[in-house]
């Protein structure tokens, strides 16, 4: 259970006001707020033990190092990864898609397949837009439906020898659908596909086990999970992270130079090249063992009641309608009120100190199929409350008085 009059206490952020009013957080998919312990860690870090790793002999290089490969071992612990060795430390979520996308290049032809799903974010299109491109491999789409939910059964009917990857959301940021992740690795190993699961969405509510998912890499980023910003991670398979050339050459990943030849360092600092965010990697692995002192389960059951809730308060609005019902989802809900414009309803809502997002949430693909500009969208965090649900209603209400 939840006591989330304590948790609040935990975010000093959550006692702010915006234009006079007390701040109501709802856009927690695109970033979450940080609580204390995670500010103390960024605090404690550049206090007293700043330093750069792997590298020196000196007392605080060896803490900052120890630290940095603690939490290493604190993520791998948490996503269940097989060896600490196949998580990478990136810089976030599109990072670690641009180091798979661009180490695919060396191991595709021309004319093999690669299978994307309509619910993705669209910077994370592009990547494989720029594979395609250069390897003369083919995208292929995964079609969503009314609900918002993939059409799996065109899905499996996509799935050929030619199939070398899929990329797949584990929840769409833009309407919160849990995607069937495990059915679609599963299906796309028959074939010998690789499958990449974006878990930029879904790690701030699931606790996913990367290893009973066999998924071949698993994508995700602190800040949307209380870590802060610039700092993400890339898991691979073992195998895979050793068949994959390179992102990027510098200092950190090789073993020996030469100008004749120069051998690449083992997993993980291959993937690591330069002075990665030290204490943002650090800072990350005290955010994981916060989320887990909440309790994944506490989490996931709160937020469902949150979701539940606010679906039912808002849906009593005239003229509102909910876009993505699918019966798996996280505490996620885009919608609009008749034909107003989002922006203008964000705009109000925003000087009740009311904080959500409004727009296309870099899912353009996902607007154009329901013939929108965009939605409104709320997105509930374990930290926020029923009463700040009625809050947003009441606002709700008040724009679309005031709008039409
Ligand atoms: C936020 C998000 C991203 C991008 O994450 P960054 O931290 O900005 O790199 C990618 N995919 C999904 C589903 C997201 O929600």
């Amino acid at each position: 259970m939840i006591n989330v009059d304590k948790i609040r206490e935990d975010f000093p952020i959550l006692k702010k006001t915006i234009h006079g009013k007390p701040l109501v957080y709802f856009d927690n998919a695109a970033t979450s707020q940080t609580p204390q312990v995670v500010i103390d860690t960024i605090v404690d870090y550049y206090s007293n033990y700043n330093a750069n790793i792997h590298r020196g002999v000196h007392t605080l290089s060896q803490v900052a190092t120890d630290k940095y490969e603690e939490a290493r071992i604190k993520i791998q612990k948490h996503f269940n990864a097989k060896k600490a060795y196949e998580i990478i430390l990136t810089s976030g979520t599109t990072h670690s898609i641009n180091m798979v996308a661009s180490g695919f290049a060396s191991l595709l032809n021309n004319g093999d397949e690669i299978i994307v799903s309509a619910l993705e974010h669209h910077s994370n299109i592009v990547p494989w837009q720029m594979l395609c491109e250069k390897t003369g491999a083919v995208l292929k789409v995964i079609p969503m439906n009314e609900e918002g939910s993939l059409q799996m059964d065109v899905y499996y009917s996509l799935l050929n020898s030619k199939t070398k990857l899929v990329f797949c959301n584990h929840v769409s940021n833009a309407l919160g659908t849990i995607n069937p992740i495990k059915e679609i690795i599963d299906a796309a190993h028959k074939v010998n596909a690789a499958v990449l699961i974006d878990g930029a969405q879904a790690t701030p509510h699931i606790k996913p086990d990367v290893q009973a998912l066999d998924v071949d890499f698993y994508v995700a980023s602190a800040h949307k999970l209380c870590g802060p910003t610039g700092v993400g991670l890339l898991y691979g398979k073992q195998e895979w992270l050793e068949k994959l050339p390179p992102y990027q050459g510098g200092g950190e990943m090789i073993e020996t130079v030469s100008f004749v030849k120069t051998t690449y360092a083992g997993l993980p600092h291959k993937f690591e090249a330069g002075t990665p965010n030290i204490c943002g990697g650090i800072a990350f692995g005290t955010a994981i063992d916060y989320m887990n002192s909440v309790g994944f389960n506490n989490i996931a059951a709160y937020e469902n009641e949150l979701l539940e809730y606010g679906t039912q308060e808002l849906l009593k609005i005239d003229g509102l309608k909910i876009f993505g019902t699918s019966s798996e989802k996280t505490a996620v809900i885009s919608f609009n009120i008749d034909s107003i414009h989002p922006y203008d309803i964000g705009s109000i809502l925003d000087k009740l100190g009311i904080a959500v997002r409004t727009g296309h949430h870099c899912a353009q693909p996902i607007m154009d199929f329901y013939k929108i500009p965009g939605t409104i969208r709320a997105s509930f965090s374990f930290y926020n409350t029923k009463a700040e649900i009625d809050v947003l209603v009441a606002g709700l209400k008040r724009a679309a008085m005031m709008l039409s």
